[in-house]
């Protein structure tokens, strides 16, 4: 056991210096014999590099495919995408969840085209500064495009980070997030960046390595350290105690509420969508959605209310059948009321500014969420019988 045998001189250090380079060079060695045939590892585009990170952000890697290519078809540079509209970025992104990431990276896209000529920048500090860019992102994008020697930092690598050095302890705490940095970056190869428009170095694979392995072998609740290509300088493994780490995190505990909402029903099948338009705007951002109220049961008086008020609506809520959401930690219960009205609120309404008055049927033209996709599927089945 080469790691444990040996004084190891600083914290960062969980490989002694002596065996870093054949460390290094086994699990090189093993990503590029090992490596899953992604899509975004086919390319060193920091456009196309740069999406797949953002996507993959919380996401699995099977739900993100569909969405990158159909993406990258739609915007295949950043100038179109920081053309594009922002109901058309949004709309390539409903269903993906965490639309902020889109918002980011549609105004990430013009403050490239409008600072840095329409090419991502080189530069860390650059990077950074761009919306939605924090230190993973940016050590990821510049690390696999250009070689930029950035240690990644992500929830896998952290892992795998914990288990080689038998680290224990809330990874996520500030203190030992930012050592666990300081490890990760002590483990990177050393070499220089190459010349622009040159393939991508060492640092990039790197990171993609200490990744892959978190995703494929040294996986949370099964690490496989029989086939794993470092066991022998994992301390974890040497103690018996890979299974014990990371210590867990303390989950935060899920959140009950109920979305109730109204689905107005004219006689030509069009329906209102409205925008930030009560307390649950935050749930689904500024995507399209029917008129609610939010609280901690269904709520059709409060709808009403709220329908009156803001749009002058007095007509009879007929119930329709309940659907459940999840988005993180939230655990939403869908309560739609389906509200036949003669004419849609008018257009000077204030609260109209804005608002879209699509046939209930098309409304997945526009930017929608999950949870408004699942509203309008109750009401669709109560329609069609
Ligand atoms: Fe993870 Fe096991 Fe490999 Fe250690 S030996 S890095 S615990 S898979």
């Amino acid at each position: 056991m080469p790691a444990l045998s040996r004084a190891v001189r600083r914290k960062s250090e969980i490989i002694a210096s002596a065996d870093l380079p054949a460390f290094q060079t086994q699990l090189l060695g093993w990503f590029a014999g090992n490596k899953r045939d992604l899509d975004w590892r086919r390319t060193r585009d920091a456009y196309r590099v740069w999406i797949s990170e953002i996507m993959l952000q919380q996401t699995r890697v099977a739900a993100v495919l569909p969405y990158y290519r159909r993406f990258l078809e739609r915007f295949p540079t950043i100038d179109a995408l920081a053309r594009a509209r922002p109901d058309a970025v949004l709309r390539s992104w409903a269903g993906l969840g965490y639309y902020s990431r889109a918002r980011n990276l549609h105004r990430a896209a013009k403050e490239i085209v409008a600072r840095h000529g329409g090419k991502f920048p080189r530069r860390i500090e650059d990077a950074l500064a761009l919306p939605g860019i924090g230190n993973y992102t940016a050590a990821a994008v510049l690390s696999i495009a250009y070689g930029e020697p950035h240690a990644v930092l992500d929830g896998n690598v952290a892992r795998v980070l914990a288990r080689l050095g038998a680290i224990r302890g809330d990874l996520r705490r500030p203190k030992r997030w930012r050592a666990l940095g300081e490890v990760a970056k002590a483990l990177l190869p050393t070499q220089a960046a190459p010349a622009a428009g040159a393939p991508a170095g060492g640092a990039g694979d790197w990171n993609q390595a200490m990744m892959e392995l978190g995703a494929t072998v040294c996986t949370p609740r099964a690490p496989r350290c029989a086939a794993c290509p470092v066991a022998r300088w994992c301390q974890a493994h040497a103690l018996g105690i890979a299974l014990r780490l990371p210590a867990p995190r303390r989950k935060p505990k899920p959140v009950r509420l109920v979305l109730t909402a109204a689905i107005l029903l004219d006689a030509g099948g069009r329906t209102l969508l409205v925008r930030q338009n009560s307390d649950h705007s935050r749930l689904f951002s500024s995507l399209w959605q029917f008129p609610a109220v939010q609280g901690g049961r269904p709520e059709p008086k409060k709808l009403a209310g709220y329908l009156h008020s803001v749009f002058g609506i007095a007509e009879q809520m007929e119930a329709l059948p309940t659907a459940r959401h999840t988005v993180t930690f939230r655990r939403i219960l869908l309560a739609p009321f389906l509200v036949r009205v003669a004419n849609l609120p008018s257009p000077k309404l204030p609260a109209m500014r804005g608002a879209r008055t699509p046939r209930l049927k098309e409304i997945e033209r526009l930017p929608i969420s999950s949870a408004t996709k699942k509203i309008a599927a109750s009401a669709r089945a109560i329609l069609s019988r």
